[in-house]
């Protein structure tokens, strides 16, 4: 198995070290190029979604990310990544890709709390560490979309089809449950 992982910006190299821990091979996605390499998923990490979606777009590369989105390729968007997928993005000018059916709030948790961590339960999995940096959360969800961590009520992780998104950073802790997750989308994508 081969995991792409958009590497144009942001925390990508610790979603690979992730997976290297897990025994899964990954590869950077740096020009449009790289997308055309067999890949088995795609990770679109954490950063700044603006600035994430402007070098998708100035170097051809959006169209074809949507389309791979939009063909069934297994797709794990985390912070920024959750925004580039959002259908909405309710208190920003522009959404991006908007693959996945869910309005997500940009910088949801205020200025007081730009960075935190919280303990939760992700899919009936206890004691998950979220690592909460400028996050957005999620609003609300359309049919389809299942939700799979919520903190203090708010949307935190969904999933709806071949797309994954969590608001917080699982690449950033040493606990792989979501990456194994994704890992089984992808598996089960594969047969
Ligand atoms: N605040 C960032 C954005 O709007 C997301 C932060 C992150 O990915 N850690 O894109």
């Amino acid at each position: 198995m081969q995991i792409g992982i958009l590497a144009l910006q942001g925390a990508f190299i610790e979603h690979a070290k992730m997976l290297k821990a897990l025994g899964i091979g990954s590869f950077e996605i740096r020009q449009k190029k790289d997308l055309s390499k067999p890949m088995n998923g795609l990770i679109l990490p954490g950063g700044e979604s603006t600035t994430m979606y402007k070098l998708l777009v100035d170097l051809d590369m959006a169209e074809k990310v949507k389309e791979l989105i939009e063909s069934g390729m297994p797709v794990f968007g985390t912070c920024a990544g959750l925004l580039l997928l959002a259908k909405t993005v309710h208190n920003y000018k522009q959404a991006y890709m908007q693959t996945m059916d869910i309005v997500a709030k940009k910088n949801a948790f205020g200025r007081q709390l730009g960075s935190f961590r919280a303990t939760g339960t992700f899919n009936g999995v206890t004691d998950v560490t979220f690592v909460f940096i400028r996050a957005p959360y999620i609003e609300s969800v359309g049919e389809g979309v299942e939700v799979l961590a919520e903190i203090d009520g708010l949307i935190v992780a969904a999933r709806q089809k071949n797309q994954l998104v969590t608001a917080f950073h699982p690449e950033l802790t040493t606990n792989p449950t979501i990456h194994k997750y994704f890992i089984k989308m992808c598996e089960k994508a594969m047969k």
